[in-house]
């Protein structure tokens, strides 16, 4: 193949560039676009005619003004990462590495973007340029996050499962205790809902269950946690919360499921209530998170005993 020499070179590597399918944009020394490739312009919507010679090439990614990764390369603020990028790389100053959701207003929708930028240096060691590389990996976040959200997420009521509350129980307790703060814990059981079920069919209870996770739900603030324990028991984690504030919140669950007015029987007046046992612990390296479950089961078992749609509290209060 006849040479066409560096001109020729230096014109197919910028046709390399410009067909690469991976979106690509290169910024000078003083942060100006010297190459927008079509990949770039069909990720972002701007056109390179648009952008090329200018520093606008930020309007592709933000609403707002916000040093792009590889202006960052540029003006050697790999400090700044984190502020912009919480999954960033800035392990090395030289290459830049990162993952964030963009706006892309341009486009009119939000992608979550993996970013590489990398310095291009002259035969005298100085700055030349900054590549950058983006590759979108919107399709696998969103999988990733419906994933997370089978594992995490109740299927009937949308409440935290059985899986989430076990180990926020235990990130709470250990952050409890080395807080040295209370963490309060709710058992609230559903009253004689087999009989429910009896009357209103499986299908009906599950309605029925539904409008009560909505009801406990929105008695939350914004760190407790609500989940689904198990059939007809949900549980509610009440960080640096004392017994007597948990035993307010429990008062107000009990109130609200009573007033969504759920008859339990067709044609009976008897209303779908529930029972809650509360339990309050100041963690010691001694004690277990079971333990805080254990004395609320205990609370919730005499609420039941007692007669039902009623809160009850320990017997005695924990050292
Ligand atoms: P108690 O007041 O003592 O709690 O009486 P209960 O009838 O609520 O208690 P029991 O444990 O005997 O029955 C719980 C019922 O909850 C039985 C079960 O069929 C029903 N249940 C559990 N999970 C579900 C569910 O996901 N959907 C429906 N519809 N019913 C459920
Ligand atoms: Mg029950
Ligand atoms: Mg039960």
């Amino acid at each position: 193949m006849e040479s066409s020499g560096e001109g020729g070179d230096h014109a197919f590597a910028y046709q390399l560039m410009e067909m690469l399918a991976i979106p690509v944009y290169v910024l000078d020394a003083s942060c100006r676009v010297m190459l927008w490739n079509r990949a770039c312009e069909h990720l972002t919507g701007m056109r390179a005619a648009e952008v090329l010679g200018t520093r606008e090439h930020w309007r592709s990614f933000f609403d707002r003004q916000r040093p792009t990764l590889a202006d960052l390369v540029v003006q050697d603020r790999a400090g700044e990462v984190p502020l912009i990028h919480p999954r960033g790389n800035h392990g090395q100053p030289a290459h830049l590495s990162a993952e964030s959701w963009f706006d892309m207003p341009r486009v009119g929708r939000r992608r979550y973007l993996a970013l590489d930028a990398s310095p291009i240096y002259d035969e005298r060691g100085r700055l030349a340029a900054v590549i950058q590389t983006l590759r979108d990996l919107t399709d696998e976040k969103m999988a990733q996050i419906a994933l997370e959200q089978l594992a995490t997420r109740d299927g009937l009521t949308g409440l935290a499962n059985r899986r989430c509350f076990d180990d926020t129980l235990q990130a709470e307790w250990t952050r409890a205790l080395r807080q040295r703060q209370p963490l309060s814990l709710l058992m609230v059981d559903v009253d004689n809902f087999k009989a429910y079920n009896d009357a209103n069919g499986h299908l009906g209870g599950d309605e029925c269950l539904k409008r009560i996770a909505t009801a406990v739900s929105s008695e939350m603030r914004a760190n407790d946690l609500v989940a689904r324990y198990g059939g007809e028991e949900f549980a509610v984690i009440l960080p640096n919360q004392s017994l007597k504030g948990a035993a307010c919140v429990a008062e107000r669950i009990r109130t609200r499921v009573e007033q969504l007015q759920v008859p339990s029987r067709q044609g009976g007046g008897a209303l779908v209530t529930v029972s809650i046992g509360a339990a309050t612990a100041l963690p010691s390296s001694d004690t277990e998170a079971s333990e805080l479950v254990a004395i609320a089961d205990a609370a919730l078992y005499r609420a039941k005993h007692m007669g039902r749609n009623r809160i009850s509290l320990p017997l005695s209060e924990p050292t």
